[in-house]
């Protein structure tokens, strides 16, 4: 484990941290250490970490702002990718939006009301990451993630809805 944590700082892929206890990573403040935890800087270096982290045969598990996590104790094995602060990019396009998997649901929400957009009014107060609200399908006054998602991309960027969202 060692090896691999030294190999991915090698590769300045971002935060890399060993035994990081997940209590620091989740809402509940529970939660006993990762082996490794890294916070990939942005896209390209997640791509690296993950290619890496495959190539070791070494367990991973993705997480987002850790909202709807309740960790052991005994932690996670293996290496845990939190997607964060360099993944967070937003780019909006008449109505459809692409972001980010590690962009706040709630500033995300914020940010396209205040563009003029209408349809992520249910999000604005869900805590969580874009990401964490994909996997989860985040709902809440009759609505939900499902009904503006347009595609998930693996490479971990959502691009979100043109069907549901209008202009204001
Ligand atoms: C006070 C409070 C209020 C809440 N209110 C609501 C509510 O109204 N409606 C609602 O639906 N939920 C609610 N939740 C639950 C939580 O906010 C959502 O489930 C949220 O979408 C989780 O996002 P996260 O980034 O915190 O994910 P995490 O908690 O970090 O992860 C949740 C799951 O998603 C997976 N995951 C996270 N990011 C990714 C990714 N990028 N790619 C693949 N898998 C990923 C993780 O592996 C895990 O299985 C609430 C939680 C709290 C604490």
């Amino acid at each position: 484990m060692k090896d691999l944590a030294n190999k991915l700082r090698e590769l300045n892929i971002g935060s890399v941290k060993e035994n990081e206890p997940l209590a620091n990573h989740t809402s509940m403040k529970i939660g006993g250490p990762a082996d490794i935890l890294i916070e990939p800087s942005s896209i390209e270096n997640l791509r690296k970490a993950v290619e890496v982290i495959k190539d070791s045969g070494v367990e991973w598990t993705v997480i987002g702002r850790g909202s709807n996590l309740l960790v052991s104790d005994k932690g996670i094995e293996g290496v845990v990718i939190k997607l964060g602060s360099g993944l967070d990019d937003l780019e909006i396009d008449g109505t459809r939006v692409t972001a980010g998997g590690g962009l706040s649901l709630v500033n995300f929400a914020i940010t396209i009301s205040r563009k003029g957009l209408s349809g992520l009014e249910f999000a604005g107060g869900i805590p969580g990451s874009i990401g964490g609200a994909v996997y989860m399908n985040a709902g809440a006054h009759g609505s939900d993630i499902s009904q503006i998602l347009e595609k998930a991309m693996c490479s971990l960027k959502m691009a979100l809805l043109s069907g549901s969202l209008t202009k204001r």
